[in-house]
């Protein structure tokens, strides 16, 4: 009977995992698919004190009440542009969590010649051990390189040494199902992690957002083999939720880069060059010349970047947006997918400054309204509206899809100097006859237009 509930019990966890996942897909509902996927996982927590045979519950109670206050001030804490730090640490957790269960199981075996295991639950163990162990390592490593406490290290051999480290910890897992030794035990873990530090180390810091996501679906992937081992059905469904959604998002993160996963693990960001050069010159206007234009249009369209977010500029912008609709124009904010450094990073920073979501437009959406749009502002963005992409085939960029902003009538790029984008090319459409810089600090010239526009 206890059993039977508790079986149910996480099955109604993961029907709120999923529940909840769904309503994320949406800004409207992803504060509440947010709560149904915790209240979720409350569930599976509690249940988990009831199962036959659990003890050591202080020690229990010690570490989720640890690991909670840590988190929580952790998430209270953070600023937006160090949400990828965040993400990694926790996605860090999980796979550690997952190889510690892998390692507690093999551990039985090792020392109880009661303990038998299946060939097919051994290598699942193994098999979680492996990808949660290089999660951990890896996560952990890419969180010291997007703080900048660790540059990338390159060295002669690279992909054939991590190749074989992968093949000497796959070989000493095979080995220690034969020998059940803890020495072997030992050097398959270090193996494990090793892969994982190897892995991370030549990932450029700006490529690190794709590489957490990869190492999310990892880390769901690992917690599902475990689950089997330990027979949980919740970590085996929310294992697998976690794999294949981090998969997707990988996946569409890499075709929004226009970049394949190999490209990414295996190739140093601008390697390739763009060998046409740019011809042409670029015009600047003055921030009260270009608010004054403000007051002759029907339609504007912003378009912000990761520069907004280093300005941390998003209030500002939604107070210069109010003030143009109270003036009857038509206001949109156009967001690529890959803008700013992590998905849905300008679409949170608009959601926190109380921008409505019906004034946002993702690409397919508002790409066809540029050319019948009086002025776009682009606000520190650079490579997502780089033509480049459509036009120079030497280009890095070239086959990402972009933000169509060079159809507009007439284009405002607000960006401190001469600074490129991520991709570290010229971007094409500073050169456009439409476009003017407005150069300065993105906050700094928004709020100037605003008091422009305030006396005008
Ligand atoms: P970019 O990184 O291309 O450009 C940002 C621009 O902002 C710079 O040219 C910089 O110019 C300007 N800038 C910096 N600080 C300020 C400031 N305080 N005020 C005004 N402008 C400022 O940004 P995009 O958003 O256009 O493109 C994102 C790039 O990141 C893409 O190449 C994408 O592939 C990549 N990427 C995105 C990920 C994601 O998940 N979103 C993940 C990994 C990579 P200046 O110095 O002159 O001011």
């Amino acid at each position: 009977m206890r059993d039977s509930i508790i079986q149910i019990v996480y099955y109604a966890s993961a029907i709120l995992f999923i529940l909840g996942l769904k309503r994320m897909s949406s800004p409207k509902t992803a504060v509440s698919g947010i709560h149904m996927a915790g209240i979720g996982v409350l569930l599976a927590i509690l249940v988990s004190f009831f199962f036959p045979g659990m003890h050591n519950f202080a020690l229990m109670l010690l570490a989720i009440s640890l690991g909670s206050i840590i988190a929580f001030l952790a998430a209270k804490k953070v600023v937006m542009t160090s949400m990828p730090e965040m993400i990694a640490m926790f996605n860090g957790m999980g796979g550690g969590a997952a190889a510690a269960i892998a390692a507690v199981e093999l551990l039985k075996i090792t020392f109880n010649a009661n303990v038998q295991m299946p060939a097919t639950m051994f290598l699942l163990a193994v098999l979680g051990a492996l990808i949660g162990a290089a999660s951990f390592s890896g996560s952990i490593l890419a969180f010291f390189k997007l703080r900048d406490w660790l540059k990338n290290i390159y060295f002669p051999l690279q992909q054939q040494i991590n190749l074989g480290v992968l093949f000497a910890a796959i070989l000493l897992g095979i080995i220690f199902y034969f020998s059940h030794a803890v020495f072997i035990f030992l050097l398959f873990f270090l193996a494990c992690l090793t892969y994982g530090v190897l892995l991370t180390m030549s990932i450029g810091g700006a490529d690190m957002p794709v590489v957490i996501a990869l190492f999310n679906a990892f880390t769901g992937l690992a917690v599902a083999c475990e689950g089997f081992v330990v027979n949980n059905i919740a970590m085996i469904i929310a294992g697998t939720i976690v794999g294949s959604s981090g998969t997707l998002l990988t996946l569409l993160m890499a075709k929004a880069m226009n970049r394949s996963i190999r490209n990414i693990l295996f190739v140093r960001f601008g390697t390739t060059k763009s060998v046409n050069s740019v011809t042409g010159s670029i015009q600047a206007m003055e921030v009260e010349d270009a608010a004054t234009m403000l007051n002759f249009v029907n339609k504007v369209i912003f378009v912000p970047g990761y520069g907004m977010a280093l300005a941390q500029a998003q209030q500002k912008v939604w107070e210069l947006a109010s003030l143009l609709i109270d003036k009857g124009i038509d206001v949109k904010f156009a967001i690529h997918p890959v803008a700013g450094r992590m998905p849905g990073h300008m679409n949170v920073l608009l959601a926190e400054a109380g921008v409505p979501y019906d004034y946002i437009a993702d690409m397919e959406e508002i790409n066809p309204e540029f050319a019948a749009t009086d002025i776009v502002i682009v606000i520190g963005a650079n490579d997502v509206v780089n033509p480049a992409a459509k036009t120079d085939k030497t280009s890095p960029i070239y086959g990402m899809p972009i933000l169509n902003v060079d159809q507009a009538k007439q284009i405002f790029v607000i960006k401190r100097g001469k600074g490129k984008g991520y991709a570290g090319i010229e971007n094409l459409l500073f050169f456009n006859k439409k476009c003017h810089m407005v150069y300065g600090d993105a906050k700094a010239v928004i709020s100037k237009m605003i008091a422009a526009l305030k006396t005008a």
